[in-house]
Order: C-alpha cells, then structure tokens, then sequence
C-alpha cells in the first residue's frame, strides 16, 4: 500500500473522490498526462468499496467498438503495470473461452468475432474438441461452439489498484485515506472544490469516483447519477487437484456463468437475470471491505447449471460463498464524463461488474476529457449527458437494476427492449395506438409503438438474429409510407424553444448552417465542436424575429438542450425552454399525404404555398398545428406539432379521413429503415463528435461563408483544404437473406476499411443496408469509394456489397419536394 499523503492540501487541479480502482486509475493517467497537483480522497481505505472483492476478470470485447478499445487498453496496461510501478498486480492473460449454448449465441459470438477484427483484436472462432482441450473439465453437452481471446486474463484486483496509486503518487498525486468528501462546493454553477471532515480543498476540477455511493454524493450537487447497488455473487471451491493455473477464464453466458481458476480452486461467478437490489436505504456509514449475507437459494438455479456443465463441482467442496454490492445503471453502461448540471464536475461511475476491465481505458480517457476538455474518442454509448431527469426515481431504479446485472451475459439481441421500469412516459396517443396493436419500445423512458401488429397477433417480439416475428408487418408499414400513406407518433422527439433578443446569436454561434432566416424556414443543422466534430444534428425552426423552435431525437435531448445552455455566454439574453412535454408530434408521410391534410385543412398545401422546409400554423381538423414540412423518412410529408392535449382529436381526425387513403400507422422500426434507404444519418450513430459534417457527407448543410462565425467553421475550412481520410458511405448486400446490425466490418479490395455505422433493412429495394465510413490516410474522395470492391463481414461470412454516396434510395430527392 503507498505510504499516506498527511497534510490535505487547500489547493488542488482536480480533486478526486473515491479510491477504487477507477478513482485511482484516473489519478495514474491525470499524473501521465503531466497534471501532478491532484488529490484522491478515499472515506476510508483505498479499495474498501467494491473495488476488493471482484473476480478480476480482464476482458476485451465488448459490446461496441470505442468500449472495446478501451478494454484493450486495459488489458495492454495491465501487462505493463507490475515493471512499471514494481508492485505486484497478479494479472496474468491466460486468455478466455466463451462457449455458446445454441446457434444463436453463436452468432453473436461470431459477430463479436468479426467486429474485433476491425481494430485487429485477436477472437479466434473455436470447434467443440478445441475447448474440451483447452477446458478438459468441461461438459460440452449442447455446446455450438465458441470463442476464444488469448489476451484476455485476470488480475488481482486490490494489487492493481494499489500499483495504479503508486503510479499516480509517484508522480506527485496525493491520496488521503480516512477522508470522507461531505460536499462538492458550486459556485456560480460550476464545481470549486469539496469539503471534507478533514477540512476543504479548493479545486479547478472534481471527479465523482464515489462507486455506489456516487448517485447520494452527486443528488447533494444536483447532478443526477442514477446508479443503484445489487448483490453480486460467487463462490470459490476447495481445491481441485490437477487444476492448471494457465486454465482460460471460461464464460458459459447461457448458464449465466463463468469460472476461474484461483490457486488451484475454481471461482463460479453469477449473473442471473433476476438480481437482487440492495442499500435502497442508504449505504451504512461504516461500510468498508464488507460481505453481505449470503443467500444460497438464489445463487441455487446458477449452480445447478454450473454443475452440468462442469460435473467436477458436484463433488468438490465449497470453501467460500461470496456476495458484495456493486451498482449498476439503468442501461447497463457506466456514466463516464462532465455532468451536464454543473461544470467542472466530472463523473465516472455505475461500472456494472465490469470496472476492473473498465478501469484502465476509463481513466485513460476521462483524463484526457479533462485536460484536453473534450473526450479523445466518442464516448456517447458511456456519456453521463445520457441520463434523463426522471432516472433519479429510486424506485424506478432499483426496479430497472434487477435486469441490468443479468444483462451482461443475456444475449445481445438486435431490437433487444428492456422489461423493467417501463410505462414511464407515454405519449397522448399511447392508449389509441396500443388498442390498434403497438408493440412498444422504450428510449428515454418514452415508450414509443415501434412497429404494429395486425388483428390477431400479439404485439410482442421473438428475438433472433434472423429475421424476427415482425419482419412482414414492419415491411408492410414501411411500404405503405413509401406508396400512400403513413402516420407516426414522433411525441418524444426533444423540443427546445429559443427565445429572447440574442436567440439568433447563440444559435448561430453553435449552428453550422445559417440560421438567420425569415421566420417559417425548418433548417436542417449540425451543431460542431471545436474540432469539427458533430455534437448535434437537428432542425431550427425560425418562429418569428427573437423566437426559435429546436427540435432533436428523444435519445439526445439532455446532451443537446446542456450543449445549447453551456454556449450561452455571460449576459446573453435568451432563454431555453424544454417543450417536450407541452407539444405532441404527429408525422403523416407519403406521396398521399397532401392529399390527406388538405382534406383536413384549408391551408394551400401546395408545393409553391408551402414549400420543402418551411412551417406554418394551419387550422387542421379541429385543432390548430404547427406543421413542418420536413420528412426523416425520405417522403412527401408533414410534421404537425400540436398542444398535448389536442393530439388524439387530431389523430381521431387524421384516421377517419386517412381510411380513404389506405393510411397505416407506423412506427419507429419503420421510421429508421425509411431513413436508411433514404441515407439520412443518426447521431450516435452514423455521426459523432469524432466525426465532421464533410466526412458525413454533411457539407451541404453547412454555411462556411455565412455573415457570423460558428463553432467548429476554422476546423472545417481546414479540412476542406486538406480533404478527408474518411467518407460515410451507404452499403447495400447484394444478397436479399443476410441482415445488418452495426458494427460488421466493411472491405475494400480485400482489406478492412471500417465498419457499419448502422445497419437495417430496405424493405422497399429489397436488401440490407448499411451506413459507414470508408477510411484511407491517403484520403478518401468519390472516386476512390467507386473505384473499389465492398464487402460486409457478417458473422465471420463476408458477403459482396454496394456502394454509394448517394442515396440508393431518391437520389435527387424528388419525391421529398415533389
Ligand atoms: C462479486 C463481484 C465480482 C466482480 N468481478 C469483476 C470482474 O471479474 N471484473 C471486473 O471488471 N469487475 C468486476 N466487478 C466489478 C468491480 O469490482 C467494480 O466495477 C469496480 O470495483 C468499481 O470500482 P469503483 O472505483 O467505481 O468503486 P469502489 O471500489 O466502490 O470505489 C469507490 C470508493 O469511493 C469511496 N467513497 C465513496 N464516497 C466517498 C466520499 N464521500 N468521500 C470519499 N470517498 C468516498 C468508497 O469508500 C470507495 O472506496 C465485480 C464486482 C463484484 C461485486
């Protein structure tokens, strides 16, 4: 254990709370990246929290591209860290095996095997003797297969905190245990410091890397961390004779286990679905390297399988049944990041079993977040600007918890939709489109009709990596759109209304298109950081002269409304209001859709009355709407943005009249395979804010030449000059069978070039689609896209693609301005 720091310090650059591995991580990489004057306080002793009592399972794949990396990084520190520090770490890469239990999570396995291949992270795909071999102790009854990670491994977890403290102490950080944060200090809406029962500490910086007891120490600031504490189990055996310590760490993800070898005993760990919440009351105040109870007939189901599968269990001897707390998030994924709440506060916590793995790349980059201010890579899937206000329910979150632990060995399903803390936030629509067979889906708590059932179905999915039981109606709702008519509930996109003297200030400052319009023009916009990078993606509807109507995804909405208020300079008169609530969307699409309204309305709906991208208030049916003409999904069509209130008389309306037309309510999986024909790009997926709007093939929505400059405007006229090593590219399967999700690699001429941004079905031309970047350090132009031979790697069968930069679908976008 490094020797403790005495005096507390009155000044620090960033002040650290918690002294688990991911507090003492960041600590490391904060002292690497040359910021010395840092302080790490630790209430009681370094590791007390979670941190002492993990397995130490280091694992690479993970379930995107940028968490893998850094679980690769991870791992590569970890392989250092003994010779660097000279403690002892205890990490050894014996590699992992990863079995299947049936043809489907083969699949995933695969899948995962093929998206490792893009950043060259070593999965080998292995047949049934080779684990038998390489895991002699284990029953392969209904075994598919697996995988195999030879750098994968497993590590001490206490000796690699205190080697990543030495590191950081050495380099000048202090680290005080026995010193309990009571308070971050605010000032002026930004974080200034914490006091703590040894006395206060004035900081520039304050990182929350409190574990469980983060969400009560950020609620104290206003900063919203909804993590919430389960049970979390294993066992360890007595002895096993002839157990080699190279044995591979080995998951059995169907059986909700895996094992590892400990001195000469296997260590049985669990994540069953049904987890056990736990400190719903609060977090005693003595806790440190505590056990909880154990409660074996939970644990039961988890080793009785475990006892099938590997059948040397039923006769040896348990020595220890563990159990300690660790949190977890309502998604499954840590926060990582600068709270939108207050500035210079930074949080990174809610690591869901996976913080040993998680520590070293988390504090790599969250270091970077800090000092550079900005993250290094797109950090979205883990960024704390995710959370949504209604997260901090603590009753919702112990419910939401119960699932999220399991989650990690569940399969990873395409369309995956959680069970738990569901109905939270319905639309006015919600009862009409359930009783007209909605299936929904859930995002941001808004629980949104993704696709329809027809009469006599039960509106519910079949998971599978084929093609899943709603396939035939989401085609039909997709085709409709394109044909006649569609009606979508758009209620949960984000709705922010500008407004004040300095409104078109701010949003020109953040807006890369020209927002200094007449009042009634929808612009279509990307909001850059410095870099060039897209933080938003959105419309900014001109209201009148000081009054502006933004509209942005559900998913964004807190990343985007924090983005606009942070742009808001001292003394700037204008205000953002969030109307998301107040205003309900209804979007009829299609080439019918004029049609449609104009039985509705007398408002000349014309193209040269009411052109593409404008918007104007219309009386329609009895109500009045604001309609957009804007479309997502690459039709005719309109968005019509009603008070709450009115949205079921107008639907009630749209649906008499619409019977005429053929009209067909559809939903949200329609809406994303709409825009994937059309190639219209999703922030968070397609687009980010590593990505520029000329690498998205977004110029066009950008004004480098207009009057005001913006965020990002000398970023981009830099790479106009120098021109782009990456171009988002829209890919079809040349092969109508095989589906796109995300992340299948892409070849170019036999070599790896990037992977699927996003990926769905064109279920009006026929095949899958995909969206992704075609990378080349020479530079990548039109002429190098068409010049090459595409194809998508599906798991692990590559299958030959086409590729455009022009949409397949409407390239000349006719049929939006017909
Ligand atoms: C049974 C089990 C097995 C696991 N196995 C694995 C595994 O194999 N691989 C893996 O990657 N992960 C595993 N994990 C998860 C891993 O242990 C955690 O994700 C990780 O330890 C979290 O680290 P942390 O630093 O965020 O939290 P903690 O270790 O809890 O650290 C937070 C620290 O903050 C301190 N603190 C809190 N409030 C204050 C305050 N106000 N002032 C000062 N200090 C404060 C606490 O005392 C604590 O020491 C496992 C977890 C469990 C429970």
């Amino acid at each position: 254990m490094p020797p403790v720091s005495k005096s507390l310090p009155s000044h620090a650059q960033v002040a650290i709370v918690g002294g688990g591995i991911i507090g003492c991580s960041l600590a490391y990489h904060l002292t690497k990246l040359g910021w010395n004057d840092i302080v790490l306080l630790e209430r009681k002793q370094l590791t007390c929290g979670t941190t002492w009592h993990a397995a130490g399972l280091v694992g690479q794949l993970r379930a995107t591209q940028n968490l893998t990396r850094l679980a690769q990084y991870t791992t590569d520190l970890y392989a250092t860290l003994e010779a660097e520090t000279g403690q002892a770490t205890g990490f050894k890469q014996n590699g992992s095996l990863t079995i299947a239990g049936d043809s489907e999570r083969l699949e995933e396995l695969k899948r995962g095997a093929s998206m490792a291949k893009t950043f060259g992270l070593d999965v080998q795909v292995v047949q049934a003797a080779e684990i038998k071999d390489r895991w002699p102790l284990v029953n392969m009854d209904g075994v598919a297969g697996g995988v195999f990670l030879p750098k994968d491994g497993q590590t001490n977890p206490i000796d690699t905190t205190m080697a990543l403290a030495k590191g950081a102490r050495a380099a000048g950080a202090g680290i005080f245990e026995d010193t309990k944060v009571t308070q971050v200090l605010i000032d002026g809406g930004k974080a200034v410091g914490v006091e703590t029962d040894r006395g206060t500490v004035k900081a520039d910086v304050v990182v929350n890397c409190a574990g469980m007891w983060a969400r009560e120490l950020g609620r104290r600031s206003g900063v919203n961390i909804p993590l919430h504490a389960c049970e979390h189990f294993y066992i360890l055996t007595e002895e096993i004779a002839g157990l080699s310590p190279d044995l591979p760490v080995l998951r059995d993800p169907d059986n909700c286990a895996y094992y590892k070898e400990d001195a000469g005993k296997i260590l049985l760990g669990a994540f069953e679905p049904n987890a056990k919440p736990w400190g719903a009351d609060g977090i005693p105040e003595d806790f440190a390297f505590d056990e909880l109870p154990e409660d074996f007939d939970h644990f039961l189901p988890v080793l009785e399988a475990a006892m099938a599968r590997v059948p040397a269990l039923e006769t040896v001897g348990i020595r220890k049944f563990f159990c300690g707390p660790e949190s977890f998030t309502p998604d499954a994924r840590y926060f990582l990041g600068e709270a939108p709440e207050v500035r210079n506060y930074f949080v990174a916590a809610g690591f869901n079993s996976i913080g040993i793995q998680s520590a070293g790349g988390a504090g790599n980059v969250l270091a970077e977040w800090i000092v550079k201010g900005h993250p290094p890579v797109d950090l979205w899937d883990v960024d704390i600007r995710r959370v949504a206000p209604f997260q901090a329910n603590r009753r919702y979150l112990r419910e939401r918890v119960t699932e999220s632990l399991g989650l990690l060995y569940a399969k990873h399903w395409p369309f995956f939709q959680f069970q738990t803390g569901r109905g939270l936030r319905t639309s006015p629509l919600h009862e009409r489109l359930a009783a007209r067979g909605a299936c929904f889906g859930e995002v941001a708590g808004w629980e949104r009709a993704n696709w329809f059932a027809p009469e006599g179905v039960e509106p519910r999915y079949d998971y599978s990596y084929k093609r899943q039981n709603w396939f035939p109606y989401w085609a039909e709702e997709h085709l409709a759109v394109r044909r006649s008519v569609g009606l979508f509930d758009q209620s949960s996109f984000a709705k922010f209304l500008v407004q004040g003297p300095d409104a078109e200030t701010l949003l020109q400052r953040v807006s890369a298109n020209d927002v200094g319009v007449p009042a009634g023009k929808v612009v279509y916009t990307q909001w850059l950081n410095q870099r060039g990078g897209i933080e938003a993606d959105l419309t900014v509807t001109r209201l009148a002269e000081t009054q502006y109507l933004v509209v942005t995804g559900a998913a964004v909405g807190p990343h985007d409304l924090a983005w606009l208020k942070h742009h808001i300079q001292d003394g700037e008169a204008v205000t953002v209001t969030d109307m998301t609530s107040g205003l309900a969307v209804l979007g009829v699409m299609g080439p019918d859709s004029r049609a449609l309204l104009a039985r509705l309305t007398d408002a000349d709906l014309s193209n040269e009355a009411f052109p593409f991208g404008t918007a104007q208030e219309i009386d329609i049916g009895f109500t009045q709407a604001r309609a957009l003409r804007i479309t997502y999904v690459g039709e005719l069509g309109w968005e019509l943005y009603v008070p709450t209130e009115c949205a079921r008389g107008l639907f009630d309306s749209l649906s008499a009249e619409g019977a005429a037309f053929g009209l067909k309510l559809a939903g949200m999986h329609a809406m994303d395979s709409l825009r994937m024909e059309k190639a219209y790009r999703h922030w968070g997926h397609d687009i980010g804010d590593e990505d520029t709007p000329l690498e998205a093939g977004l110029g066009f929505a950008c004004r480098l030449d207009k009057a005001t400059d913006f965020i990002g405007r000398d970023a981009l006229l830099r790479q106009k000059q120098q021109g782009v090593t990456k171009r988002l590219v829209q890919f079809a399967l040349e092969d109508p069978e095989p589906l796109l999700y995300q992340n299948e690699p892409i070849y170019r001429d036999g070599e790896i070039v990037g992977y699927v941004t996003s990926g769905s079905y064109g279920h009006h031309l026929g095949r899958a689609l995909g969206l992704g970047y075609v990378s080349h350090p020479d530079g990548v132009d039109a002429d190098f896209v068409a010049s090459g031979t595409y194809e998508i790697e599906i798991a692990c069968e590559r299958f030959p693609a086409q590729a455009s930069l022009r949409p397949l679908y409407d390239p000349k976008s006719e049929r939006v301005r017909a």
